[in-house]
C-alpha cells in the first residue's frame, strides 16, 4: 500500500442492477416503470429555451418544490428535492445520523443503506426480518442513533401498516426516523399522513418508479420544516445546483398530471396481481408484494439457474447472492406483453 493510501476514504460501493442495451430485451431488473412518463413531460423538455441551458438553474428548485407542495397539501418549507431518492437519502444520512450511536436497519433491505453508513462512518446494526420476511416493529423500539427502512420493503415488497410505522416514529422521539417510500404508490398507506404529528419523521419518495422518470433522477423528502432546513443547509454546503433546468421542467409536469399517474399505477398493479397468479400456477412461491416487483422462488429450479436462463433469452431480472434470498428472483413488473413473454418462457423452461 502506498503511504498516502492509508488516508484514503475507502468504501465498498453499491452495485446497481445491470443496464444492458440489447435490441429486443425485456428489462425487469431495476424496477423501472414500463410505461412512458406523462405526455406533458416530453413537451416540457422540447419547450426548453437556450437561456435555461446557458444559465444556472434555480438552486431552490422552486417550480418542482411548489408542484410537490401543492400536490401533497404541505407548505413548500416541508419539501426537499434531490437527484433521485438516493441523493435525498444520502443527504439525510449525512445530516441526521450523527449521534455516534448505531442506526437500525433491516438485514434484508435496500443495500445502499449500508454503503452510506460506511461512507459516512455511521455505526449501524442490522435487524433480522422475521421468518415471514416481515420487519419486526419491536426491534426498532430501543435506544439508537436513528432508523431507516423502506415501506414497502425491498426486495421483499412487503408493506407495513401505518399504525406500526407510527409506533416506530412515536417510540423514537430523540432520533430521526426515515421511511423510504420508493414503492408506496403501488400499495400501502404513506407515512406522509403522520408528518404533521411527528417532527422526527422524514418521508422520502422518488419519481423513478411510479412516475416513470428514473432517467431524470428526481427524489424528494417531506418532513417537519426544521428537518428540511437542516437538509438544505447540508445540500448547500455540498452542491447548490443539484437539479438541472430540464429535470425541473420534467418533474413538474409529471406531478401535475395526476390522472395519467393514477392510470399507469392501476395498470401496473393489475399486471402485478395477474403475474402472482401465473407464478403460483407454475409452482413458484412468492411474497405478497405491494410494490412494482415480486420476489419469487421455484421449489425445483435454483434461482441462479433461472436467472442465467432468462438472461440468455434476453429477459433480465435481479438475483441477489445473499443469505435467505439467494434462491429468489426479483422480477420487476413490466407491461402485460412483457410478463406474458416471461411466463411463457418459464413455463417452457420448467417443463424440460
Ligand atoms: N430506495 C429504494 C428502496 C430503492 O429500491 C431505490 C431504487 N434503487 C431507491 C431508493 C433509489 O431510487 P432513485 O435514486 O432512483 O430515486
Amino acid at each position: 500500500m502506498k503511504a498516502w493510501e492509508k488516508n484514503v476514504r475507502k468504501v465498498v460501493p453499491y452495485t446497481p442492477g445491470e443496464q444492458p442495451n440489447r435490441p429486443k430485451m425485456i428489462k425487469l431488473n431495476t424496477n423501472e416503470n414500463p410505461y412512458p412518463p406523462a405526455p406533458g413531460v416530453l413537451k416540457a423538455l422540447q419547450g426548453l429555451d437556450e437561456d435555461s441551458m446557458r444559465r444556472y438553474p434555480d438552486p431552490s428548485a422552486g417550480v418542482l418544490v411548489r408542484a410537490l407542495a401543492e400536490h401533497y397539501g404541505v407548505p413548500e418549507q416541508q419539501v426537499f428535492v434531490g437527484v433521485g431518492s438516493d441523493d435525498v437519502l444520502a443527504m439525510s444520512f449525512l445530516t441526521f445520523f450523527n449521534s455516534g450511536k448505531p442506526i437500525l436497519v433491516p438485514d434484508i433491505t435496500y443495500s445502499f443503506y449500508e454503503v452510506w453508513a460506511n461512507l459516512f462512518r455511521i455505526p449501524y446494526e442490522l435487524q433480522p426480518l422475521d421468518e415471514n420476511f416481515q420487519i419486526r416493529t419491536e426491534d426498532y423500539l430501543r435506544d439508537c442513533g436513528g432508523i431507516v427502512f423502506p415501506n414497502p420493503n425491498a426486495p421483499t415488497g412487503i408493506v407495513k401498516n401505518l399504525d406500526e410505522v407510527e409506533k416506530i416514529a412515536a417510540g423514537n422521539p430523540e432520533v430521526i426516523v426515515i421511511i423510504d417510500e420508493a414503492y408506496i404508490d403501488f400499495g400501502g398507506d404513506s407515512a406522509l399522513a403522520l408528518v404533521p404529528k411527528y417532527d422526527n419523521l422524514l418521508v422520502v419518495q422518488t419519481f423513478s418508479k411510479s412516475r416513470s422518470l428514473a432517467g431524470m433522477r428526481i427524489g424528494f423528502a417531506i418532513g417537519n420544516e426544521k428537518l428540511i432546513r437542516y437538509l438544505e443547509d447540508a445540500k448547500y454546503s455540498f452542491n447548490s445546483y443539484t437539479m438541472g433546468a430540464a429535470v425541473l421542467a420534467a418533474g413538474t409536469e409529471a406531478v401535475r398530471d395526476d390522472a395519467y399517474f393514477k392510470e399507469t399505477l392501476q395498470k401496473i398493479i393489475h399486471t402485478r396481481e395477474r403475474t402472482k397468479q401465473d407464478l403460483g400456477r407454475l409452482g413458484f412461491s412468492f411474497l405478497d408484494s405491494k410494490s412494482n416487483f415480486i420476489l419469487a422462488a421455484h421449489p425445483s429450479c435454483p434461482a441462479r439457474e433461472l436467472f442465467e436462463a432468462l438472461k440468455r433469452e434476453g429477459i433480465y431480472v435481479r438475483y441477489f447472492d445473499k443469505p435467505r434470498i439467494d434462491n429468489y428472483l426479483r422480477i420487476s413488473i413490466g407491461t402485460e406483453e412483457e410478463m406474458d413473454a416471461l411466463i411463457q418462457f418459464l413455463e417452457k423452461y420448467l417443463a424440460n
